[in-house]
């Protein structure tokens, strides 16, 4: 059949690799595992082997009835459906448990996967997911490092990543032009623990690395901070008026967010209290 290349068909042909993935999720026995775009059944074989049964999401309306006829159905469930359609939170109440997740991702989405993987966190425990070599290496980037961004940021706030290993094109049928990473994500939001509320923490975020060559005071200008509120965070908070957003671990954006926040707050109810 021929490939879509649109729907990031790029099919993996690597037997060590697709055992290194499959083990890489850790114990499976008396466990739902879900697959994201299965492709040609490659990793859902392994899978359908360890877990108690695979439910195997899978966009392509003519690689669904191959996969259904390639596997039993009390093992592998094919849903035909976009994943970012999927509903995470029914799949791991109908399974009994938080789900782990299993995805050599199509890269044209890999983006708004996570996100939706992010906002799903609840009924999730851990995702062993490839992605474009470039991309795996902003989502586990450290803080100074030149990758280290907003994707960062955004995945880590939800639990740790390690990067787990690297294919070259030639491991895939056809070969993409990229090389690719696996990597492991445990969903354990740490929102709670920095004491940040999801959004506008999320926002505070997307404001402090919005331009990647300014200083975090400048970025925090231009989504209309006030300058002195800025400075007066920083001192309070210990960080340098030159800093970039860039070189600041997760604990320490999430200080200066609530500072200013109560700042805000406060200076509100002032001005409340004199009109
Ligand atoms: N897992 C297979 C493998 O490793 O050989 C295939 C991986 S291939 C990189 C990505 C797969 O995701 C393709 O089978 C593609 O049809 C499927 N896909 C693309 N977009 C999708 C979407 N929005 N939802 C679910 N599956 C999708």
């Amino acid at each position: 059949m021929p490939r879509k290349p649109k729907l990031g068909q790029n099919f993996l042909r690597d037997q060590n690799a697709i055992q290194r993935i499959s083990a890489s999720i850790g114990d499976l026995s008396g466990q739902t595992v879900i697959e994201i775009g299965p492709g040609e059944g490659a990793i859902t074989r392994s899978l359908a082997e360890r877990a108690v049964h695979v439910i195997a999401i899978e966009l392509d309306r003519e690689l669904a009835p191959q996969l259904r006829a390639q596997f039993s159905a009390e093992k592998v469930t094919v849903v035909e459906q976009d994943v970012l359609h999927f509903d995470f939170a029914a799949a791991s109440a109908a399974a009994g448990h938080r789900l782990p997740i299993v995805g050599n991702l199509p890269y044209y989405i890999t983006s708004p996967i996570l996100l939706k993987l992010a906002a799903s966190h609840a009924a999730l425990d851990r995702a062993i997911l490839m992605v474009q070599r470039e991309v795996a290496d902003r989502i586990v980037a450290a803080p100074g490092s030149r990758d280290y961004g907003l994707l960062s940021v955004t995945v880590q706030m939800y639990g740790p990543v390690t990067p787990l290993f690297t294919l070259p094109p030639g491991a895939f049928s056809p070969p993409p032009d990229v090389h690719s990473t696996v990597f492991r994500w445990r969903f354990a939001p740490r929102f709670t623990e920095l004491g940040v509320e999801h959004d506008p923490f999320l926002r505070f975020v997307r404001q402090a690395f919005a331009q990647k060559r300014k200083t975090l005071s400048n970025n925090l200008r231009a989504a209309k901070y006030d300058t002195a509120l800025t400075y007066a965070t920083f001192a309070a908070t210990g960080i340098p008026a030159q800093a970039r957003a860039e070189e600041l671990p997760i604990e320490t954006l999430a200080a200066i967010h609530l500072h200013l926040e109560k700042e805000r707050a406060a200076s509100s109810d002032e001005a409340a209290q004199s009109s």
